[in-house]
């Protein structure tokens, strides 16, 4: 049978990898972690840095087809693996997505919204761009962020300076602050044939920053749900994409305005676990096999939780008869991170 590899060994990895093991495949994953959420379930496991160019040769040539689970893999290491065997998504996506500013542009570039934005390197660039944009404002590193780290909020011109000193010399992108009602992602995979499905849109709520709940279906009218998907769409054609990729949507009086993309199946498309005949893990999968797509239409209405910290330590208390756990498999429930999620259905879907 053939070997997927997959580049990252979190829980993202490891629900890919089990997707991959029901579809009847081997899965490798390299990791330099030890002990990661992914490595209890992969058939194999590099354990090495992403400088190491040997490990990085063995495992491309282990694999038939490559993926990743994060967006922030070294370019060198890319290269070399890309020379054995074949990345999917491609390396343009990945590229353009690692980085706010370029995703910003290409956003803008194919007629989508988002927040005004300009880079940033100096102070005195920030100064423009608070000229520009206005207040308030939000500082982000271009590169490297997630769960909302590597950010600074300007409420008032005087924040500038420390805003500054947050991003430690980074290089960032200044954003205007939109004022949305909700929040919500498209999920959305692409085949190697150029099919395209779409899960339904979820609503979703953070809390310090950190993904906290996904509601389907979200409060969207029918014309903003078709609008949503074709945005993804057009987001999936114009980088050639294949595999699934998360899109953060704010919703506001003037249409959706895209907040970021995610190159890979992501956090908030989790209730298709419990909502979908087929999940994002098996579409992602199905996709980069280069096997035709699955049905991703939504039978239940469902919330999905993120168990933070030690919020784990409260099931099974806090899981309903019809609620689904899934653990990710980590040791010590530091403050912050993703231990697991649940998904509780609601009901049928409507
Ligand atoms: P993720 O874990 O989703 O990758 P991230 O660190 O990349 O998160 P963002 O998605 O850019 O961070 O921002 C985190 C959250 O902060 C958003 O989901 C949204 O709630 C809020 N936010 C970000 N940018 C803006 C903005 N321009 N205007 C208003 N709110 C924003
Ligand atoms: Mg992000
Ligand atoms: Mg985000």
């Amino acid at each position: 049978g053939a070997t997927i590899g997959i580049l990252g060994g979190g829980q993202l990895g490891r629900m890919l990898s089990i997707a991959a093991s029901r579809l009847g495949f081997k899965t490798c994953i390299f990791e330099p972690a030890g002990d990661c959420p992914a490595s209890h379930v992969a058939n194999y496991h590099y354990k090495a840095d992403y400088s190491d160019t040997d490990a990085l040769t063995k495992f491309a040539n282990a694999c038939d087809v490559i993926t990743f689970e994060f967006e922030n893999i070294p370019t060198d290491a890319l290269d070399i693996i890309e020379a054995i065997t074949p990345i999917h998504p491609n390396r343009a996506a990945l590229a353009t997505s690692q980085d706010r500013f370029s995703e910003k542009n290409f956003l803008t570039r194919i007629g989508l919204q988002t927040a005004p934005y300009a880079a940033v390197e100096t102070g005195e660039d920030l100064e423009q761009a608070i000229d520009q944009i206005g207040i308030p404002a939000i500082l982000k590193t271009r590169r490297m962020g997630y769960d909302g780290k590597g950010q600074s909020r300007l409420m008032s011109p005087d924040d500038a300076v420390q805003a500054m000193t947050d991003m430690a010399g980074a290089p960032a992108v200044l954003e205007g602050f939109i004022n949305f009602s909700v929040e919500v992602s498209v999920i959305g995979t692409r085949s190697a044939n150029g099919a395209i499905s779409c899960f339904d849109p979820g609503e979703n709520v953070h809390r310090n920053g950190i993904l906290h709940t996904t509601t389907v279906p979200a409060k969207l009218t029918r014309a903003q749900r078709t609008d949503a998907v074709l945005l993804t769409a057009n987001i999936l054609n114009a980088l050639d994409y294949v595999g699934t990729m998360g899109v953060e949507l704010f919703v506001t009086p003037t249409g959706f305005i895209v907040n970021e993309i995610a190159p890979r199946v992501h956090n908030s498309g989790h209730w298709t676990q419990a909502g979908c005949a087929i999940d994002q893990f098996e579409q992602h999968i199905r996709a980069i096999a280069g096997w035709p797509l699955g049905d991703g239409s939504r039978h239940s209405n469902v919330i999905m939780e993120n168990l933070i910290g030690d919020d784990v330590n409260r099931l099974p208390d806090i899981a309903k008869t019809n609620t689904a756990i899934h653990l990710y498999g980590k040791a010590d429930a530091k403050l912050g991170r993703k231990m697991g999620h649940i998904n509780t259905v609601t009901g049928a879907s409507a």
